[in-house]
């Protein structure tokens, strides 16, 4: 079968997420699903159970003295994994497994063609650093799907694609100077928000150079200035033709996020979404991961997910 979009849905995702009251609570998973159901998507989809990641799976990206740091804290719940923006949890690693898991579950069934394309609602922690937790973000889901990709599934051009408010830090400068990892990167000007990162002159390093695209958005840009700005998205990718894409839909670029200043509607996670179906069959076989990222308005998010959803089933079936 290979008509399907697979959905990971289930509480031990839901459980990434640092208390009630909290932007990044655990009822993100929950106010998205819900709308999924209402909009009669739910059904459609292959809903997959949530998968642990192992020590190893993190260590291809994570260093080993990191990853022990966030065992030790998932003990006690007591401090912080960075300098105060992310703190421990007991069960912080458990949690933080279960995102890495269901990303790389997802890459497994979409190299198996059990499904076309995949999304991970809680996912795509692109803040995160090799050696360090970073803005909410424990493991970088992100980081460890192009390293497994590579050194387990035998890809090498991936391309990553980020619409989320913020710059993605984490998986910029791992891969700066890789000029196989083919990054474009739509996000709120850093002078104005964190991480500050991601001007437009960061375009990759020595033979990297030209890979990376960023684009930093004005506080208050709109769907217009998305739609300009995604142009060289799409023309980037079919300079490159990557073989595999993965694609952080963050929510937090929609207007009335209460921790970000862009004015995008769901509308420009419709057309992104669209935009990356459409690229051509033979750079990537149409597979497609998507990951939740940020979204801190409960009622954006889960608009703007959905309308990834949407897109991804319409394009799910395979001729023939
Ligand atoms: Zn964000």
């Amino acid at each position: 079968m290979s008509a399907d979009t697979c959905v990971y849905i289930g509480d031990e995702l839901a459980r990434y997420g640092f208390g009630q009251g909290h932007p990044f609570g655990p009822d993100r998973l929950g106010a998205f699903w819900k709308q999924a159901q209402a909009s009669g998507l739910a059904a459609r989809v292959m809903c997959c159970a949530p998968v642990s990641a192992d020590r190893a799976s993190l260590e291809r990206f994570h260093t080993p003295a990191y990853v022990e740091r966030v065992i030790r804290q998932s003990k006690t719940g007591e401090g912080y994994l960075d300098l105060g923006d992310t703190p421990a949890f007991p069960g912080i690693y458990e949690a933080a497994c279960y995102v890495v898991g269901s990303v790389l579950d997802a890459i497994k069934r979409l190299l198996a063609e059990e499904c076309r394309h995949a999304f991970v609602p809680i996912a795509g922690l692109h803040h995160a650093r090799r050696d360090s937790a970073a803005g909410f973000c424990v493991f970088n889901d992100c980081g460890v799907a192009i390293e497994t990709l590579r050194r387990v599934h035998g890809l090498q051009r991936i391309a990553y694609v980020d619409i989320d408010a913020h710059h993605g830090d984490g998986v910029f400068y791992a891969f700066e100077s890789d000029p196989e990892l083919i990054f474009a990167d739509l996000h709120e000007d850093g002078r104005f928000l964190y991480p500050g990162t991601g001007a437009a002159g960061e375009s990759g390093r020595g033979t990297a150079v030209g890979t990376k695209l960023n684009i930093p958005m004005p506080p208050a840009a709109g769907d217009d200035a998305f739609r300009a700005a995604w142009r060289r998205v799409e023309a980037l990718l079919d300079k490159f033709q990557p073989e595999f894409i993965l694609f952080q839909c963050g929510a937090d670029s929609i207007a009335g996020d209460p921790i970000t200043h862009l004015a995008y509607t769901p509308a420009a996670h419709r057309h992104a979404a669209a935009g990356l179906c459409r690229l051509p069959e033979q750079h990537c076989s149409g597979r497609l991961l998507a990951m939740g990222g940020g979204g801190y308005n409960r009622h954006n998010l889960a608009l703007a997910w959905t309308a990834v959803l949407e897109v991804l089933l319409e394009n799910s079936s395979t001729p023939g």
